[in-house]
Order: structure tokens, then C-alpha cells, then sequence
């Protein structure tokens, strides 16, 4: 759902890394060697019985990622496989965004002239931060210099369109820390930025060192204040905030797989631990699915691995895909539509209102309409024809807008 034109999204999940960073609660798997072959067998596996349920099968990709994991360990033989199946069976729109999350310390000139020829012309590089006691504190396998030298090798390379992610407010770090970080990256000149401060996710090293006192996170203070300190640096150097925790330099670099996600377009997600979702519009309590398949890569391997052995009519039933699946969602017509204002939101821009009316009707629309009000008048939102957003004042204070709208 948005004013983009309509075009396919897909997710693929990498789930191996190197090592663990102390931080991280993504589904993956640190390994010495990535088994490319078996994995590449899974999901193109997966994808040839995802194709049968998919709305989109029709339409062609406008959006490829790899996510992760660390996309970059694996070989760009991998990569030029799996898209060229895509481009066989699905087939892409003319300049697609093709993103690979890549790591500082696995880029080389080889790798970088595989990746571009096989068709990815977008890199999400895990920066995080430049400081030697940040990177030992997250647990990251890279340093400084490296980024410095990933960035410039992209450069030569060709790829014209390079995000750099940061995490801000770790344990320790100092407002000092954080312009030293703005600083460097304003040399390297990104298209786009990332920027989250750190979560601290149950169960990661660091979030126990927090609970026991071994670390102190910065108060909510300080967090509030980096987060205007970054906009203000990153703003300085012509990345604006298109999205709450996203920058771009101009429109044509937002993420536009993202933004896919925002505008809760439907996407396929293949991969262990990749997920995926549509609007089936079947009635107002199945309004639309979502999915996401096990973590385990060993155990997807496997199940994978056996489909082709499997008679179809065994390997296409429901069975077959529960065990698959970890989470299964059906999703209702109203926490659709919830869903649709809070990722809407999230854009500066704000969310299609005329979307909004054409998906859930003219008098759900009018009564959010009617809640805004006040915030209007509190100046904590706006609104025109068009959109509904939340105001620079607002920003800080979008749970609790939400809250009011509904
Ligand atoms: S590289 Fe990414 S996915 Fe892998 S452990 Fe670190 S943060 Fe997690």
C-alpha cells in the first residue's frame, strides 16, 4: 500500500556470521565456513513453493535485500545464482534496488567486482561506531581503518549507493564519542545513514553486563540528547531524516526496500529466519498473513534438503509448512489497519491518508482524523490532503500519539 509503483519486495536472511557481537539478538549462526551449496539448495527450494501462494508472483521485483547475518561472508557466485533465478522466474523492474549488508572486514576488490557484476548495486555497511573501546564493547570484528578502507574500495568498485549503519548510546560512550563518529562518517559521504541507539535485547552479553552492573547505559537524557546531536551532524552534512531512524541525502537514495516495509507493502522473505507477509483480503477477521520460517540453518538445511525427495502433494502441505514456520500469524482487518498508521508514522512524510480510505474506508480514516485534532493543536501533528504525520515536536512522543489516535 503507497503511492510507489507496484512491484515485488523480497527478503533473503543470511544466518551466519563470523562471531556473535555482544549486542546482537538476530537469528544467526557464527561458523567457520559457510555451507553455500546446501543453503542455496534450501532456498531455492523455498522459493519455488512460495511462488505457488504468493500474490506477487506476477509482478516483477522492485526490491531485492540480504540481510542478516553477515551477507558478506558468502561468495558473489551465491549472490549470481540466486538472482538469476529471480530474474528468470520473477523477473526485476528496471533499476532495482539490490542491497548486501556487508561487513568492513569482508570487503575486498574481488568480492566487490563479483557483488557488482552479479547485480547488487546497493551495500548497507555495519559501521557502528569508530571507536576502538565501541567496537570491543559490541563485540564487532572490524575497525576503523577498515571501514576507511571498505568505503573507498566500494567507491573504485562502483557502487555509487552505500548506507552506513551506526549505533549510538552504548555504555560509555561519550557526546564526544559520538561527534568523532559524526565527524568521520561526514568524510566518507554515505548516501544513507541508519541510525539506532543501542537496544539492549534480553539475553545478549551485553544487556546481562547492564543488569549486573558491570556497564551503565547512558540515561534517557542522554539518549534524547545524542539523538538531537546526530540529527544535527548528520543534517550538516545534507542527510536528512526521511524516516525516524533512516537519513538520506536525497529521495532517490531512501531505502526503497524499506520503505516498502513501512508502507506494510507485502514482501516474501525467504531464508531461516526471514519472514514474510501480504494482504490476502479474504474477510474482515483474515485480513492479511504473516510468516516467519524456523532460525535454526541447519534444521532449514535439512527440511529443504528433503523437499525434493518428498512427492509435492506431501512437501505442499500444511504439515510440511508448519514445521517450517516458527510464527504464523492471521491478522484482522483493524490490526491491519494499526499496523498501517504505526509503520506509516514512522516516514517523515507521513502515511497515505487516500491509501488508508481505499483500504480501510472513508469512516475508520475520519475518526483517526478526529483524534488528531488535539495533537494538532498541541502541535504534535499535521496533516493536508494528502498525509498524516507527526511533527519534529511530536517525534519524541510517537508511542503515546499513537495511542491517542486510536
Ligand atoms: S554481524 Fe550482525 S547478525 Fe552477526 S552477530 Fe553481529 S550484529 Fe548479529
Amino acid at each position: 500500500m503507497s503511492t510507489l509503483q507496484p512491484a515485488g519486495h523480497l527478503y533473503i536472511h543470511i544466518p551466519f556470521c563470523r562471531s556473535r557481537c555482544h549486542y546482537c539478538s538476530f537469528p544467526s549462526v557464527a561458523v567457520q565456513a559457510v555451507p553455500e551449496k546446501a543453503y542455496l539448495a534450501a532456498l531455492e527450494a523455498e522459493f519455488k513453493y512460495h511462488l505457488k501462494g504468493w500474490p506477487q508472483a506476477s509482478l516483477p521485483l522492485g526490491t531485492l535485500y540480504f540481510g542478516g547475518g553477515t551477507p558478506s561472508l558468502l561468495s558473489p557466485s551465491f549472490y549470481l545464482r540466486i538472482i538469476d533465478l529471480l530474474a528468470g522466474r520473477l523477473g526485476f523492474y528496471h533499476d532495482p534496488e539490490i542491497t548486501l549488508e556487508a561487513n568492513p572486514a569482508d570487503i575486498s576488490q574481488e568480492k566487490i567486482i563479483g557483488y557488482r557484476s552479479a547485480g547488487i548495486n546497493r551495500i548497507s555497511l555495519g559501521v557502528q561506531t569508530f571507536a576502538p573501546e565501541g567496537l570491543q564493547l559490541l563485540g564487532r570484528r572490524h575497525d576503523g581503518l577498515m571501514v576507511e578502507r571498505a568505503v573507498d574500495l566500494l567507491r573504485k568498485g562502483g557502487f555509487d549507493n552505500l548506507s552506513l549503519d551506526l549505533i549510538y548510546a552504548w555504555p560509555g560512550q561519550s557526546r564526544i564519542d559520538l561527534i568523532k563518529d559524526l565527524q568521520k562518517l561526514a568524510v566518507l559521504a554515505p548516501e544513507h545513514v541508519s541510525a539506532y541507539s543501542l537496544s539492549l535485547e534480553p539475553g545478549t552479553s551485553l544487556a546481562k553486563d547492564v543488569a549486573s552492573g558491570v556497564l551503565r547505559a547512558p540515561s534517557e537524557d542522554t539518549q534524547v540528547e545524542m539523538a538531537g546531536l546526530l540529527e544535527e551532524g548528520l543534517g550538516e552534512v545534507g542527510l536528512y531524516r526521511y524516516e525516524v531512524s533512516n537519513f538520506a541525502c536525497k529521495e532517490h537514495f531512501r531505502a526503497q526496500h524499506n520503505l516498502a516495509y513501512w508502507h506494510l507493502e507485502d514482501y516474501l522473505g525467504l531464508g531461516a529466519g526471514a519472514c514474510g507477509g501480504w494482504r490476502c483480503r479474504k474477510e474482515e477477521h483474515h485480513w492479511a498473513e504473516r510468516y516467519c520460517n524456523i532460525h535454526d540453518p541447519f534444521a532449514y538445511m535439512q527440511r529443504f534438503g528433503q523437499m525434493n525427495a518428498l512427492p509435492s502433494s506431501e512437501a505442499g502441505s500444511a504439515e510440511f509448512w508448519q514445521e517450517l514456520w516458527f510464527e504464523k500469524e492471521i491478522i484482522d482487518r483493524k490490526t491491519s489497519f494499526v499496523e498501517s498508521l504505526m509503520m506509516g508514522l514512522r516516514i517523515r512524510q507521513g502515511v497515505s491518508l487516500a491509501d488508508l480510505r481505499v483500504e480501510y474506508g472513508s469512516q475508520t480514516v475520519d475518526a483517526v482524523i478526529l483524534q488528531a485534532r488535539k495533537l494538532r493543536t498541541a502541535g504534535l501533528v499535521d496533516w493536508d490532503d494528502c498525509n498524516l504525520w507527526i511533527t519534529d515536536k511530536g517525534l519524541l512522543l510517537s508511542d503515546t500519539i499513537l495511542d491517542h489516535l486510536l
